[in-house]
């Protein structure tokens, strides 16, 4: 039977190429968007045109509500869930002073609380089948911290200490937990940076160039595989060479 994933944040980006290289290999696909219908329908609409498996579903990870009835749509699809891509993110560079409460708290509901409410929606049937892989996505810069990003890159060290804290609790029922923290990799959340900024980043990186959102699903892809066994509780970080 084939596997099923999720994958958080997949009408953009990381995800939606994640969600593409799952589906050509050959699991049941259900991509989450919040606001970006338009291009989460085509691709699941060229998924199925290919003879994959896919399906959208909308939820903002934040809301509880939302994503227990997400998960409760896919697994009445596709049935139980074997895969969680915790993909879904917002950024936002800014002066550490100008954070307002808001944005703090909004930042962290999706970035971290979005997480912890799409792990707890999918384990009690992974617990059950003593199987499971969750593969959640931190940043460089929860590894290093940038500055004006401190909000950000505290939701993404949060993001690392969630994933080694549970991969430790899940280890004895069969569930691996991993993280990927990417470098700079070119997709809408980095439009805000200028020619000259992508200039900087790709000179201060030893391959010499920005990322593709290709390189960062071939990394979830692995975790995702058997190959992967005996790793849990890592970071994996994609980044041309950019943090050493
Ligand atoms: P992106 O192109 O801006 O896409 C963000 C995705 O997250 C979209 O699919 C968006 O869905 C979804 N999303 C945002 N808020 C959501 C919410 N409340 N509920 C559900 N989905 C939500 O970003 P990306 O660069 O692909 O980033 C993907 C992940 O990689 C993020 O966690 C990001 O922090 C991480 N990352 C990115 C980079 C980079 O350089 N790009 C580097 C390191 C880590 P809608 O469009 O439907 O709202």
């Amino acid at each position: 039977m084939n596997k099923t994933v999720l994958v958080t944040g997949a009408s953009r980006g990381i995800g939606y190429e994640t969600a593409k290289l799952f589906a050509k290999g050959g699991y049941n696909v259900a991509l989450n968007y919040n606001q970006s219908k338009k291009s989460t329908e085509a691709l699941v609409n060229e998924l199925a045109k290919a003879g994959h498996r896919a399906m959208l579903v909308q939820a903002d990870v934040a809301c509880r509500e939302q994503v227990v009835s997400m998960i409760d749509s896919v697994n009445k699809r596709f049935g139980e869930i074997d895969v969680l891509v915790n993909n879904a993110g917002m950024a936002k560079q800014a002066l550490f002073t100008d954070i307002s409460l808001q944005e703090w708290d909004r930042m962290f509901d999706v970035n971290v609380k979005g997480m912890f409410l799409c792990c707890q929606g999918v384990l009690p049937a992974m617990i059950r089948n003593k199987s499971g892989k969750i593969i959640n996505i931190s940043s460089v810069w929860g590894m290093t911290g940038a500055s004006c990003e401190v909000l950000y890159s505290s939701t993404k060290a949060a993001v690392i200490g969630m994933t080694k804290a549970l991969a430790k609790e899940l280890g004895p029922s069969g569930i691996q937990v991993n993280c990927v923290a990417p470098g700079v990799i070119d997709t809408d959340m980095n439009s805000d940076l200028d020619e000259n900024a992508f200039e900087d980043l790709k000179e201060q990186t030893p391959l010499g160039t920005i990322g593709k959102c290709i390189d960062v699903a071939e990394v979830i892809a692995f975790l995702a595989s058997e190959k992967a066994g005996f790793i849990t509780g890592q970071v994996i970080s994609p980044n041309g060479g950019f943090l050493i």
